[in-house]
């Protein structure tokens, strides 16, 4: 059980290192993460609209197209027009004139709108396009001084961690999830060692009852007011023994 007690301590050690490098990075991963995000999100919106832009335009070309032949038919109804020869011939084509014309201000109309559109669309795209260039530079740095920092730690996490794999399967399965689900309710600091007689998690007295079982070294014990496992370090341990004895000789 010794051992364990030691695995768990080290393991702790390895955990609240891996936390204060974690610190050191600051909230620079989140913040390099969120901009992605945004980043993203634009790029998305701008494409969006140009694709848009696009489909207009192609629309205004397809129609201008449409709008040359029927003028080109108009010209020839008009002709056509001029040579009737019986009042049925006429009024046919005449119907095909104003269909003709009908279509036109259809045609002309729409490209106003396509016009229109585009122009606000373009107008809307400007700031857009601008949010983009400071919002990349920005994430540009952020990733860069990210990076920095993550290669100034990188060497020591890689060994932490490295040690943190050795170390876990020393330590019983059920205990390392008992570790883990202290660790996480309590700040990160899952064993605690006793200083003075106070858990060192949450500074409350433990009872002399659980410090003479701790001393025994044969069972995992923890703190009954913050639950985090509870341990004497030998320093301590001295320093116990020194103050039963100045006890007993006082
Ligand atoms: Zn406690």
């Amino acid at each position: 059980m010794q051992a364990t007690i030691q695995n768990l301590v080290t393991l702790q050690g390895i955990d609240t290192k891996l936390a204060e490098i974690e610190m050191l990075r600051g909230d620079l991963p989140k913040q390099v993460e969120s901009l992605k995000a945004e980043l993203s999100e634009l790029k998305e919106e701008i494409q969006s609209d140009q694709s848009s832009i696009e489909a207009f335009n192609k629309e205004k070309s397809d129609i201008s197209n449409e709008q040359a032949l029927n003028k080109e038919k108009l010209t020839k109804f008009q002709d056509q027009l001029y040579k009737a020869t019986s009042n049925k011939e006429y009024e046919a084509t005449s119907s095909q004139i104003e269909h003709c014309e009908q279509e036109n201000s259809r045609i002309k109309l729409r490209i106003i709108e396509i016009d229109s559109k585009v122009m606000e669309m373009e107008e809307g795209l400007k700031p857009k396009v601008e949010k983009l260039s400071t919002l990349e530079a920005d994430f540009q740095e952020r990733e860069n001084e990210l990076n920095v920092k993550i290669s100034e730690t990188s060497k020591e996490e890689d060994g932490l961690k490295e040690r943190r794999n050795t170390i876990t399967p020393k330590i019983r399965k059920d205990l390392v999830s008992k570790y883990e689900r202290i660790r996480k309710a309590k700040n990160g600091l899952a064993v605690a060692a006793i200083v003075k007689s106070s858990c060192g998690g949450c500074f409350n007295q433990i009872p002399q009852q659980i410090i003479i079982e701790l001393k025994k070294k044969d069972m995992i014990r923890t703190c009954e007011y913050c639950g985090r496992i509870i341990y004497l370090n030998d320093a301590d341990l001295a320093s116990l023994e020194m103050g039963a004895m100045s006890k007993m000789t006082s």
